[in-house]
């Protein structure tokens, strides 16, 4: 067995806290505390361990920065009025609604109503969004490098994928990302003429 060696890179300065590392394997499903002890695909903890996967996810930590408001890039809590976002772009309820998002949405949410869409990221600390902009190739070659304020409330969706019972071998469905959609105050009267033409 070649023995580990001991990574250099630091965990929230040169690898984001929620990125997956080659040791962390993934596999099985289980309740999780994430998602209220539903199920959900599970992942082993070993931050650190392996190579970075910078373009995946850690299924555990990516909830948890989702539901606990923890910014991907440090792994520590944001709090309100220092939450930002790069990726997340701008979309009104009804044109979620027109891709199947309906039933994620609270029904009293207008259709013109503007949400920032993160999809799976969870906003960052100013400083940290700032540090991820200048080192990242990724995120410093997008065409929107600005940084949005994330939004004083939200509405978490689950996203599922399927799995079986590893007991009864019955097939279920577990969650394994969560999205995260920043309800603003902005209207969009003309929503409907930005959809997809069909
Ligand atoms: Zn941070």
């Amino acid at each position: 067995m070649v023995p580990l060696i001991p990574t250099r890179l630091k965990i929230g300065l040169d690898v984001p806290w929620v990125t997956s590392w080659t040791e962390e394997i993934q596999g099985g499903v289980g309740p999780c505390p994430t998602v209220d002890g539903q199920p959900a695909a599970l992942q082993a903890w070993k931050p650190g361990l392996g190579k970075p996967l910078y373009s995946r996810n850690h299924l555990r930590r990516q909830r948890d920065s989702v539901r606990a408001m923890l910014c991907p890039m440090c792994g520590d809590a944001t709090t309100a009025g220092d939450r930002w976002s790069q990726t997340g772009h701008f979309v009104a309820a009804g044109a979620l609604r027109t891709r199947g998002f309906g039933p994620a949405l609270p029904v009293d949410l207008d259709d013109d109503r503007v949400l920032l869409d993160a999809g799976a990221i969870a906003p960052q600390h100013l400083k940290c969004a700032q540090a991820s902009l200048q080192r990242c190739p990724h995120l410093g070659a997008m065409p929107d490098r600005e940084l949005k304020a994330f939004p004083p409330s939200w509405v978490v969706v689950p996203l599922y994928v399927a799995a079986e019972n590893s007991v009864t071998g019955r097939p279920l469905s577990a969650v394994s990302f969560l999205q995260l959609l920043g309800i603003t105050e902005g209207r969009d009267a003309n929503w409907r003429d930005r959809l997809p033409s069909v």
